[in-house]
C-alpha cells in the first residue's frame, strides 16, 4: 500500500515534459483550418447559396430550408477532403458540458455497397434519442422527443474524423432544452433593443452585437495522482486533505514562469485552438499553486459561448496526452485560491462602434452613459438573478470564500466614471436648460467632457466591475456554460432598453428636446439605481451588512438563489424579451434543483465510502502500532519510566480513537440524513435539505480526516496529498 503511493509520486516527479512538434506554418495560415468559415463556404457552396447564408449570419435573416441540401453537399465535400467520415450535431444540454451523437457517413448504395451521404434534412434537424437528458418534466419521456436544428451563425467544425455542427437543443413542443436556444434569443432581444436606443445618437446603425471574452482559469494536476485521489475523480474536487505547509503564501506563482511540463501542454492546446478558430491569445500563471489562466480576443457571444465549450473539451483531451487532468471545478483545493471564469462583456455596432467605451465628443458620451447607465440598472433590478445565473454546487465554495467575488451582485464603476454620474445626477433640470448653448457645445451637454477612463483604475473584489469599454462579469465559474450568464445580463438590459425608450420616446413627444429627454432619464435612473454601485472592498463584513440595507439580495443558499427565476420580475422580464417562458424557467428550475442535490449527494457518497475504507482502517493501522510500542516500551522499562516515555504516543491513540468515532458516527448520521432528503418529492425542497442537512457534514467530517493526515504515517496514508497535488509538475 504504502510502496504503490511512492510510486506513483515518484513516477509524476520524474516525468519529463512531452515534445510538441512546433509547426511548419504561423499560427495565421493554420488558423481555422479545421472550421467550415466564409473562406471555404466561398469555395464549397453556389455563390447564390453563399450570399444567403452569409447574410443569415451576420444579420439574422430568416434562412430558407431549401438551401440547406446545398450547404449539406458542400460541407461534406470539405469534410471528406478533410479525412472526416462521421457527423454529429453539437449542443449543450442542460447538464454541463457539450453532447453528441456520431453518425457515419455511409449510406447503402444500391448496389451492394455504400456510398457517402449527407443531405440537408441531416443537416438542419436530428432527433437524438435524448430522453435522458435533463427537461424538467417539459419532456414526457414517451411521448415528446427532443430534436437538435442547426445553428447556422456559429460554424460547423471538425474534431478528429468527425464534423461537429452547432444545434440547438429543443423540445417537440418547442422550449428549450438547452443554453444556447435561450441565449440566441436573448442576444437578438439585446441586439433589437439596443439598435432602437442607438438611433437616437446613431440612425445609420443597422444591429448591435454582444461581444465575450472569457478568461478560463483552470489546474493541472499530474494523472497518477489524480488517479489516486477517489474524490477528485468522482466530483471534481479534493473532499480532503491538508494545507501544504508552503502553498500561495509567497504569491510566487503568480505570473512566474511557466513549468515546462505545462507549457508544453499549452502549447499544443493553443496550436489545436487556433486550428478550431479558437484566438486564444493570453496564458499565464494563476495565483494559487499549479492554477493557470487562457484567454481568447473576445468574439461575437453566441461563438465564443461555443468557443469555450470547445475548449474545455479540448483541454481535458489534451491535457491527457501531456500525463496530467486539468480541474475545471470552481474549488478543487480548500484553503487556495479557486477558479472563475470571468466574462468581459460588451456591446458594438454593425458600424464598429464601442458601446461601452466613452468616446472623444459629447454626443459620443452621451451614448456611452445611456448604455452603462441603462446596464446599472437592469444589473440593480436584477442582482438577485444574475447572482442566480452564475450560482451551482460547486461554484458555492468560491464564492464569499476570500479570494472570489462575494455572493452579492454589486457593480464597480471606479473614480472617472463616478464621478461623471455624480455630476449628471446633481445637475438639476434648470441647470441642464440654462447650460444650454452657453458654453456653445454642439449637442448642449457640457456636462458630459472628453472622458479618458483609466484601465488600471481596478477593483478585484468587484462581481462586475467596469474596465474601461467593457464590464467584467467576475462571479462565473470556470466550469460554467457561460451562456447561463450571458442569457440573463442580456435578456435584463434588453428590457431595460426597451423600458428607457419608451420612457424617452413620451418625454420627446410632450415636446423636450431629445438630449434634455434622454439626460433627464439617465439622471433618474441614477439615482434608481445607486444601490448596486459600490467600489469598496466587497469582501469586507461591512460590505454584506451595507448590501443587505441596500435592499441587494445577500441569499448564500443555492437552492434558495435559483428562486430568483421564479420571481414574478423575472418571469415577465423573460417573457417580455422573448428569451424563456413561465414554463421553461419552471421546469428549468426543476433541472437545476435536482443537479444540485445529484452533486452533493455524489460528495457525500464518495466522502462517506472513502472515510470509512481509506480513512479510519489506515488511522487505526497506526493507531495497533502505536498501542504495541507501548506494550513494548513497558517490557523494556521500569513501569512508571514507561509511562512516562509514552505519555504522548497515549494522547495520540486517544486522539485517533476520538476522531475515528466521530468521523464514523458522522458518517452514517449523513447516509441517515440523505435517506431523510430523497424520500422528499419536491425537488425544491429536496436541495435544500441536501444544502441545510448533508453539505455541512462534509466538513465537519473532513476536519478531522484533515486533522488525522497529520499525525498518521505518512508511509501508510493512502491518498496523494495537497503538498504533492500542487506541487509535482
Ligand atoms: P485582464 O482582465 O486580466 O486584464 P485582458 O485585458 O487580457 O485581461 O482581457 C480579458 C478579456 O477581455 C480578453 O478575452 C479580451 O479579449 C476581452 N475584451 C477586451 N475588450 C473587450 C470588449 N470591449 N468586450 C468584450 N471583451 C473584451
Ligand atoms: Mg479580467
Amino acid at each position: 500500500m504504502s510502496k504503490l503511493r511512492f510510486r506513483v509520486v515518484e513516477t509524476a516527479f520524474k516525468k519529463k515534459a512531452v515534445e510538441v512538434p512546433i509547426p511548419a506554418k504561423r499560427p495565421s495560415e493554420y488558423y481555422g483550418m479545421y472550421v467550415f468559415n466564409k473562406e471555404k463556404m466561398f469555395k464549397y457552396l453556389p455563390s447564390k447559396v453563399y450570399n444567403t447564408l452569409v447574410d443569415a449570419i451576420d444579420n439574422g435573416a430568416p434562412l430558407d430550408r431549401s438551401i440547406a441540401n446545398d450547404v449539406a453537399n458542400g460541407m461534406k465535400k470539405w469534410a471528406i477532403e478533410m479525412g472526416v467520415t462521421h457527423y454529429t450535431h453539437w449542443f449543450a444540454p442542460l447538464t454541463e458540458g457539450t453532447a453528441e451523437k456520431h453518425d457515419a457517413f455511409i449510406e447503402h448504395d444500391g448496389k451492394g455497397g455504400v456510398m457517402e451521404e449527407f443531405s440537408g434534412k441531416l443537416l438542419v434537424q436530428q432527433e437524438p434519442d435524448a430522453s435522458s437528458f435533463p427537461s424538467g418534466g417539459i419532456r414526457n419521456t414517451f411521448e415528446a422527443r427532443g430534436y437538435s436544428a442547426w445553428d447556422p451563425s456559429s460554424p460547423a467544425f471538425i474534431v478528429d474524423d468527425t464534423l461537429c455542427i452547432p444545434t440547438v437543443f429543443i423540445a417537440y413542443t418547442g422550449e428549450a432544452l438547452d443554453y444556447k436556444a435561450p441565449l440566441l434569443k436573448a442576444l437578438r432581444a439585446v441586439d433589437k433593443a439596443a439598435t432602437d436606443v442607438c438611433h437616437y445618437f446613431n440612425p445609420e446603425v443597422k444591429k448591435v452585437v454582444a461581444y465575450l471574452g472569457w478568461e478560463q482559469e483552470y489546474f493541472l494536476v499530474d494523472e497518477g495522482l489524480y488517479a489516486a485521489r477517489p474524490d477528485l475523480l468522482l466530483t471534481g474536487r479534493t473532499l480532503m486533505g491538508h494545507d501544504s505547509a508552503k502553498n500561495q503564501q509567497l504569491e510566487d506563482h503568480y505570473f512566474g514562469a511557466i513549468p515546462t511540463r505545462v507549457a508544453s501542454f499549452m502549447k499544443e492546446l493553443e496550436i489545436e485552438a487556433l486550428k478550431l478558430g479558437i484566438p486564444v491569445k493570453t496564458r499565464h500563471n494563476e495565483v494559487a499553486p499549479n492554477q493557470f489562466e487562457l484567454a481568447p480576443i473576445f468574439e461575437e457571444c453566441n461563438l465564443a459561448n461555443d468557443h469555450n465549450l470547445l475548449i474545455m473539451s479540448l483541454m481535458r483531451k489534451i491535457s491527457r496526452r501531456h500525463g496530467f487532468r486539468v480541474l475545471l471545478h470552481e474549488k478543487p483545493f480548500k484553503g487556495i485560491n479557486g477558479s472563475g471564469k470571468h466574462n468581459n462583456w460588451s456591446l458594438g455596432t454593425d458600424n464598429g462602434l464601442m458601446l461601452m467605451a466613452p468616446g472623444k465628443t459629447p454626443e459620443e458620451n452621451l451614448r456611452f452613459v445611456t448604455f452603462v447607465v441603462n446596464t446599472l440598472m437592469a444589473v440593480y433590478h436584477h442582482n438577485g438573478l444574475l447572482k442566480a445565473s452564475i450560482s451551482s454546487a460547486t461554484n458555492a465554495h468560491r464564492l464569499g470564500a476570500n479570494e472570489a467575488p462575494p455572493a452579492i451582485i454589486s457593480s464597480f464603476l471606479g473614480k472617472q466614471l463616478s464621478a461623471v454620474l455624480d455630476h449628471i445626477e446633481n445637475s438639476t433640470k434648470d441647470e441642464l436648460i440654462n447650460l444650454k448653448g452657453k458654453q456653445g457645445m454642439k449637442l448642449d451637454i457640457p456636462q458630459i467632457p472628453e472622458l479618458l477612463i483609466d484601465n488600471t483604475d481596478r477593483n478585484r473584489t468587484s462581481p462586475f466591475a467596469f474596465t474601461g469599454n467593457r464590464f467584467e462579469f467576475r462571479a462565473v465559474g470556470s466550469e460554467a456554460n457561460c451562456a447561463s450568464a450571458m442569457i440573463a445580463l442580456n435578456a435584463a438590459l434588453a428590457d431595460q432598453l426597451t423600458k428607457f425608450k419608451l420612457k424617452v420616446d413620451a418625454l420627446i413627444e410632450k415636446g423636450e428636446p431629445k438630449v434634455s429627454a434622454i439626460l433627464e432619464v439617465i439622471r433618474e435612473y441614477i439615482k434608481e439605481c445607486q444601490p448596486i454601485h459600490f467600489d469598496g472592498n466587497g469582501y469586507s463584513e461591512e460590505w454584506k451588512a451595507e448590501a443587505a440595507r441596500r435592499g441587494l439580495d445577500c441569499e448564500t443558499s443555492v437552492p434558495v438563489i435559483f428562486d430568483n427565476y421564479l420571481k414574478p420580475e423575472t418571469i415577465a422580464m423573460f417573457e417580455a424579451t422573448g428569451v424563456l417562458s413561465a414554463k421553461e424557467l419552471e421546469a428549468r428550475n426543476e433541472v437545476k434543483w435536482d443537479m444540485y442535490t445529484k452533486k452533493i449527494q455524489i460528495e457525500a457518497r464518495v466522502l462517506g465510502d472513502l472515510a470509512m475504507n481509506h480513512i479510519v482502517p489506515v488511522a487505526t493501522q497506526y493507531q495497533t502500532d502505536l498501542i504495541d510500542n507501548v506494550y513494548k516500551m513497558q517490557s523494556l522499562f521500569p513501569k512508571e519510566k514507561a509511562a512516562q516515555l509514552s505519555a504522548k504516543n497515549l494522547e495520540l491513540i486517544e486522539e485517533i480513537a476520538n476522531r475515528t468515532a466521530f468521523i464514523k458516527e458522522h458518517v452514517d448520521a449523513m447516509v441517515e440524513a440523505r435517506k431523510v432528503a430523497n424520500k422528499i418529492e419536491s425537488e425544491r425542497e429536496k436541495a435544500i435539505a441536501y444544502h441545510d442537512n448533508i453539505a455541512p457534514a462534509l466538513e465537519e467530517i473532513r476536519y478531522h480526516i484533515d486533522k488525522l493526515e497529520l499525525i498518521v504515517d505518512n508511509q501508510m496514508w493512502t491518498l496523494p496529498k495537497y503538498r504533492e497535488l500542487l506541487f509535482v509538475r
